[in-house]
């Protein structure tokens, strides 16, 4: 399997309780490198438009409010099939379904404010990594 890189998001419900280390430890227990990382506070338009492919739903006001209420660390993680590897560890969308030891069976709150993004394909974790970073930022 080829090395990937996938973006990553700890959402503000984990950075609020401080979870940020415990999360990451989980990445590198799992193989993945976290090859760039840093903390920023998104504005409610900025993480709009990094959700934009959901904003016909109707949770996409609540969500994107969510996303700006207090920081999140992005991340670009690294490894063999780094994306679906990361879905793997971040667990189902809703808690309520996330296979044990996973992030979200671990740490989620709710469906809504559970803890992580992981990008879902080679093409999205392209588009969402530029979203954040530059090529000078990524050291693998
Ligand atoms: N979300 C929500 N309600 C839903 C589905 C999704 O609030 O019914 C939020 C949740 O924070 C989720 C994000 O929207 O992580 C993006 O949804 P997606 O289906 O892409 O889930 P993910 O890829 O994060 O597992
Ligand atoms: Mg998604």
């Amino acid at each position: 399997m080829a090395v990937e890189r996938t973006l990553s998001i700890i959402k503000p419900d984990a950075t609020n309780r401080n979870l940020t280390g415990k999360i990451n430890a989980k990445f590198e227990d799992a193989g993945l490198r976290i090859i760039a990382q840093k903390r920023i506070q998104l504005t409610k338009d900025q993480a709009g438009a990094f959700y934009a492919v959901h904003k016909e739903r109707p949770f996409f006001d609540e969500l994107t409010s969510f996303m700006a209420s207090a920081p999140v660390v992005v991340q670009v993680l690294e490894g063999e099939g780094a994306i679906a590897k990361n879905r793997e560890v971040m667990g189902a969308t809703n808690p309520a379904d996330a296979a044990p030891g996973t992030i979200r069976a671990e740490f989620a709150e709710s469906v809504g404010e559970n803890s992580v993004h992981g990008s879902d394909a080679p093409e999205t974790a392209a588009e969402e990594i530029s979203f954040f970073f530059s090529g000078l930022e990524l050291v693998g």
